[in-house]
């Protein structure tokens, strides 16, 4: 238990899974602690009647850099799975994100010249000046139909906060396209990790010390005495122990379920954008692999209201909470000898693709490569 180690690694999440990988290639030696029961961090996926369940929601790869694409290949393949999510209001199914397949079964439009009158037209009606919250975003850009059919009901389960109590900028991630495509995302590189993104994190850390079901935090002097640095990808404002007052997150709640039959609908992921369905998702595992097992595995997704103890999952990057972190991140950069670094380390709604990138930068500045 004396050994020395170059790095101390808190948490086998991604951060750290690419920070460990890159510390061993360089010869240093790591130690890597997670409280959990196994590696992954919030990428953990497990087998389940052969499938791979993605434990902590469904996670695709996407990523618009070739660099980044380059290194995660080096440890798994990626299948081809595009993300077409489908929204579900009242049984009338559209799909996502707004394109002219989700005009057409809107209004009737075919030609993009009609869908792009049809939108100006319901625009025109109800447009805003300065739009001040996501309600007035949303019918600025899409107009009150879509708003209503498609947008309304799920943003206010998944926030628990009607529309015009949600700052307008989450909106405008999602794209708006005239062309008949299917492709939530504009990057030229997405896919999802054959064998689970479990095993890819399995293969990044090979060969490093790992030790599970272990908090760092209830014995930090000990886990601290045994490496030069320590990288800790935990909640920054737990290392400090609350001592501002606590970061606020968004929290989910999955009920998973295996059925007897080979498919229950037909795609990976169906949003259920009507108020009163109380779940905001189902999941279909096996789609994200185009799975020919005889069972399938769904998982029905709920938002939930997060406090101390739960699982975190979005961080609430709110001015309140921007503010608190950037009283605990001033004190994280007087710590000389911890890297704070990840989602929960940094407080930031990051990708697993910007996740990938800030780990690297990291790791090649620590080791002076840069
Ligand atoms: P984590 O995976 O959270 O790892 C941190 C680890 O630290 C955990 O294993 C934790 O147990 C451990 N830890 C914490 N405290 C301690 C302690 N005191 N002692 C020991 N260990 C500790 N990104 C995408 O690119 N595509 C997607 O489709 C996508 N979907 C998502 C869906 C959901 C519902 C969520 C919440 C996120 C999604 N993301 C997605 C983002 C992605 O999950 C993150 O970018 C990634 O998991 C962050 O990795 P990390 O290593 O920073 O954090
Ligand atoms: N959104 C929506 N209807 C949908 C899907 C998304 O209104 O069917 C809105 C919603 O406001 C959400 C935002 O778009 O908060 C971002 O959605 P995304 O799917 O990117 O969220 P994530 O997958 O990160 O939870």
């Amino acid at each position: 238990m004396n050994t020395k180690y170059d790095f101390l690694i808190v948490g086998a999440g991604l951060y750290g899974a690419v920070f460990a990988h890159e510390a061993k290639k360089a010869g240093k030696t790591c130690l890597m602690i997670d409280k959990r029961n196994h590696v992954a961090g919030n990428i953990y996926t497990e087998k389940i009647e052969d499938i791979q369940v993605h434990k902590y929601g469904a996670h695709i790869f996407h990523t618009s850099k070739k660099d980044i694409w380059a290194y995660v290949n080096q440890f798994t393949e990626f299948n081809r799975y595009i993300n077409s999510p489908l929204a579900n209001y009242h049984g009338e199914i559209y799909n996502l994100p707004f394109n002219m397949n989700t005009f057409n079964k809107m209004w009737g439009v075919v030609t993009p010249d009609e869908a792009q009158a049809k939108v100006e037209e319901q625009r025109r009606e109800s447009y805003v000046e300065n739009p001040q919250n996501l309600e007035e975003q949303a019918i600025n850009l899409v107009g009150p139909d879509i708003y209503e059919k498609l947008i309304r009901g799920y943003t206010e389960k998944q926030w628990g906060r009607p529309c015009t109590e949600i700052p307008a900028f989450i909106i405008r991630r999602l794209p708006v396209r005239f062309t008949y495509d299917n492709n939530y995302f504009n990057d030229p590189y997405q896919g999802i990790p054959i064998g689970g993104y479990t095993a890819m994190i399995e293969r990044m850390i090979e060969g490093i010390e790992v030790k599970l079901n272990t908090d760092y935090l209830v014995e930090k002097e000990k886990w601290d005495s045994m490496a030069d640095k320590v990288v800790y990808t935990g909640p920054v404002d737990a290392y400090f122990d609350y001592q501002f007052g606590v970061l606020e997150y968004r929290s989910l709640r999955f009920e998973t379920e295996v059925l007897d039959i080979p498919n229950y609908q037909g795609n990976a992921v169906v949003n259920y954008t009507d108020s009163e369905t109380p779940y905001t998702r189902i999941i279909e595992h096996k789609h994200f692999e185009f799975g020919q097992q005889p069972k399938t595995v769904i998982s029905r997704e709920y938002s939930a209201e997060w406090k101390l103890g739960d699982e975190r999952y979005y961080p609430i990057n709110d001015d309140k909470n921007n503010k608190l972190h950037e009283q605990y991140k001033a004190l994280a950069d007087t710590q000389s000898k911890v890297i704070f670094g990840g989602r929960l380390g940094e407080y930031k709604y990051y990708d697993m693709d910007q996740v990938v990138e800030v780990a690297l930068q990291k790791v090649q500045e620590v080791l002076g490569h840069k």
